[in-house]
């Protein structure tokens, strides 16, 4: 299926690896022209090689760490110059800290406040208003399934990311009308350096070894297997398509099944 995305421009934030960086390939594999942008120049510029080689097609990256407004501000105004627009808004963000009340402190929480919450907010903030001028666009959150079922040891995700569903929806209504579409998606585990070292930060704590915690998560899930990055970044590139014009204010989960909820 065309998802007609030729000649659409895709900005996708903390994409040098992992679900990100699997969101900018099949953007570019559509014909998006794709810009990446995350903490490490030397992560992104390796991610920016590895998508040439394989569409064909030169990612602008630029170095942003999504904790710094001076960074967002940056990348926007860089990637406008680069494009001369942005028609598609992937936010992405690492992972906040794992841990449970007791072990984090008030620095903690800002932080991820900043990363998970306000750099949506921020992105949005300065890319919505040339949306609405062309009458076009879509925003695209990834969250986690923690937004539907709380994940222990998970404080930090499992409160933050309820913040961004409500923004979303709440922007959702007042862009509608623009053709702006605004959704989310969650992840459930899906095998990434993320995942890998949340599986080793819980073998430390609970003294089995990061293969028996894979393990048993696969367990976890009817589908008996992790999810693979390329399979949530497929459903980005649907609700970024013109075939889901009328899909706005969702959140897709895609998690094998683990999601025990109607
Ligand atoms: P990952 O660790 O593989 O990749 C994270 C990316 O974020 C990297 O490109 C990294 O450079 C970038 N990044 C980290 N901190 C940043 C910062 N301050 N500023 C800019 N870029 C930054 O992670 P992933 O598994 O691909 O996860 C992506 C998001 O999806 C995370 O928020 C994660 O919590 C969430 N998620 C992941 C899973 C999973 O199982 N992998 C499940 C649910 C939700």
């Amino acid at each position: 299926m065309d998802l007609g995305l030729k000649g659409k421009t895709a900005l996708i934030t903390a994409a040098s690896k992992g679900i990100g960086k699997a969101v900018a390939e099949s953007l570019a594999a559509e014909g998006c022209e794709i810009a990446i942008c995350s903490r490490t120049k030397d992560d992104l510029i390796s991610a920016a090689n590895e998508i040439k080689e394989k569409y064909k097609t030169e990612p602008f990256w630029c170095v942003c760490d999504l904790n710094k407004e001076k960074d967002i501000e940056l990348a926007v105004e860089v990637v406008n110059k680069q494009f001369g627009k942005i028609d598609i808004l992937v936010n992405n963000c690492g992972g906040p800290i794992p841990g449970y009340l007791r072990d984090l402190n008030f620095k903690d929480w800002t932080s991820a406040f900043e990363q998970v919450l306000m750099s949506v907010v921020k992105f949005s903030s300065l890319i919505v208003p040339e949306m609405i001028l062309r009458e076009w666009g879509r925003i695209i959150n990834i969250t986690s399934v923690s937004v539907k079922q709380p994940i222990d040891n998970l404080m930090l995700s499992n409160s933050l990311r309820s913040g961004v569903i409500g923004f979303a929806k709440t922007l959702s209504n007042e862009v509608a009308k623009f053709n702006i579409t605004v959704n989310n998606i969650a992840p459930g585990y899906t095998l990434t350096n993320r995942l890998y070292d949340l599986a080793v930060h819980r073998a430390k704590v609970s003294g089995i070894s990061h293969e028996e915690i894979l393990s048993d998560m696969s367990k976890a899930i009817p589908m008996n297997r992790l999810g693979r990055p390329e399979e949530i970044a497929s459903a980005v590139s649907f609700l970024a398509s013109q075939q889901a014009s009328y899909i706005t204010g969702n959140t897709l989960v895609i998690d094998g099944g683990f999601v025990k909820g109607l």
